[in-house]
């Protein structure tokens, strides 16, 4: 440390960047937690980032020696950064999850690249004393597996998200990976006990553990689908924060050791959180198995009911209590803003306005919050699924706005059901349902919903938008 550049009371600058950019990467994290001041805490965290890259192009020195090839590490990050700024800036809100999980597989993939590369470079000194087995080959060798499930994983997340992977569901598969597993681990444990010279006499084993991982990264996400895809997004993101806190204890780099961590350790609450939500037990998600694992048995039954727009303005009008389920639907249609003028033309007719939101509403967690906080809806309107159940039999309509998984009740009555199990928005309690949606599409888990076909229920077909728009007008002209 005596070459880093000092202040003159001795403090490495580059550690005290560190330490600044961690703490704006935890402050960062905590508003993100909100979403009034989730963009503050985004362009926080940036900040934090950037300093901890240009502090250590500067500052960084081994041997005493400075980071050499500048030239192509700047050029590599002017590349990275305008693919990623045109792409980020040209992406549809609605398919913001399949780039956040092509993103998440990047880090992966990088800190798999950071494995394979410095596997070979293990110091024959430190091999000298303690042989393979230290602190330095495990961090590379679980960020080895680790990054690559995570880069693996999350680019067959990205396929389905975009639609263009389906589901491969056979019933061997939960034997299958978690044998592959096993074997991951078999070769870490192989790879510390032998006796070599040189770490790189043993690079074939981490290559075959690279093949593995990809394998296992693969056939652990196919068999997912239904309404199963964001847990293990999160559990994806977890990994890839774990393995990049992996390269930090490599390379004694305390930002980037923190930075894994707090992605780690938030991916890590954010799947728990995710598989309480959905009824799912964290080792199944590991090895691949989720939901009543079939095809669902319910089928269409009895009739669908329409309702004109101006019996529903009136409706809606003359309630005590509405409910708004919003839904995957209302993002696709950019209905946020039209939604929040019914509910504020509602609340000035005296009607009571709350939002029903279920933590898998979308395709990202979050989804729903972050489209209304768009649109300026008050925090305090949206309430969570489970506590707003209780509510529901003395809710007079319920709106349903482009959500349909998260309000079919075969998660409750269909055990053969893929979404068995998922706690729902218990929207038939409602004294009246009215659904909008463009026809008779089916949601993400591509099963029927009985919900349509309820006596209480009556449809609203058309666009999101273009259906509240007209909500909106027949009210006001009430
Ligand atoms: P769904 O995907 O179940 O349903 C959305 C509905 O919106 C469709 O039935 C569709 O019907 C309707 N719709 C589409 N476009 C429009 C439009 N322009 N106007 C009006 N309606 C429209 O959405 P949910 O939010 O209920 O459920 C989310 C699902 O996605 C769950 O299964 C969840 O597990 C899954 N998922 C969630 C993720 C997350 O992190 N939140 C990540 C990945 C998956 P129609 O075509 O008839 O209009």
């Amino acid at each position: 440390m005596s070459d880093l550049p000092h202040f003159s009371f001795g403090i490495p600058i580059l550690e005290l960047v560190y330490v600044v950019a961690s703490v704006l990467f935890v402050f960062g994290l905590k508003m993100l937690s909100h979403p009034l001041t989730a963009r503050r805490g985004n362009f926080l965290a940036a900040i934090g980032m950037v300093s901890a890259i240009v502090a250590t192009l500067l500052f960084h020195r081994k041997d005493g020696e400075p980071i050499r090839n500048i030239a192509l590490i700047l050029v590599a990050i002017v590349i990275g950064t305008a693919i990623g700024w045109t792409i980020a800036k040209r992406v549809k809100m609605t398919a913001m999850p399949q780039l956040v999980s092509f993103f998440n597989g990047m880090g992966g993939a990088a800190a798999a690249l950071i494995s394979i590369l410095e596997f070979p470079h293990v110091s024959p000194d430190l091999i000298a004393r303690t042989g393979m087995a230290n602190g330095h080959v495990l961090a590379i060798l679980l960020g080895l597996m680790i990054g690559t499930i995570s880069w693996a994983g999350s680019m067959i997340a990205f396929g389905k998200l975009d639609g263009r992977i389906g589901d491969l569901r056979v019933k061997a598969m939960k034997y299958v990976n978690l044998a592959i597993l096993l074997v991951l681990i078999g070769f870490i444990v192989f790879i510390m006990t032998r006796h070599v010279n040189a770490s790189s006499e043993l690079s074939t084993y981490v290559y075959m553990m690279f093949a593995l991982s990809v394998v296992y990264g693969v056939l652990f996400v196919m068999p997912i689908g239904g309404a199963d895809m964001p847990v293990v997004i999160s559990l994806l993101n977890s990994f890839t924060g774990v393995a990049a806190a992996m390269g930090g204890f490599l390379y004694n780099n305390q930002a980037m050791l923190t930075g894994g961590i707090l992605v780690g350790s938030a991916g890590t609450i954010l799947t728990v959180l995710m598989c309480k939500a959905m009824n799912r037990s964290l080792l199944n998600v590991i090895v691949g198995v989720f939901g009543g694992g079939g095809e669902s048995v319910a089928t269409a039954a009895g009739s669908i009911r329409e309702i004109t727009m101006s019996d529903a303005a009136v409706l809606l009008a003359y309630s005590k209590k509405v409910v708004i389920v919003p839904g995957y639907g209302l993002a696709v249609a950019q209905a946020q803003h039209a939604c929040h003028e019914l509910d504020k033309l509602l609340d000035e007719k005296g009607v009571e306005v709350k939002y029903a939101i279920h933590p898998v509403a979308g395709r990202m967690p979050g989804h729903m919050n972050v489209l209304l906080a768009e649109a300026d809806v008050p925090y305090e309107q949206l309430i969570e699924s489970d506590e707003i159940n209780p509510d529901l039999p003395n809710t007079d309509v319920l709106v349903v706005i482009g959500a349909n998984d998260v309000v079919n009740p075969a998660a409750e009555d269909d055990p053969s059901s893929p979404i068995y199990g998922m706690p729902i928005v218990k929207a038939r309690d409602a004294r009246n349902i009215i659904v909008m949606k463009r026809g008779m599409g089916k949601g993400y888990a591509a099963i029927e919903n009985l919900l349509f076909y309820n006596d209480k229920t009556r449809m609203l077909f058309g666009d999101a938008k273009a259906t509240l728009q007209n909500l909106v007008n027949e009210i006001k002209n009430l």
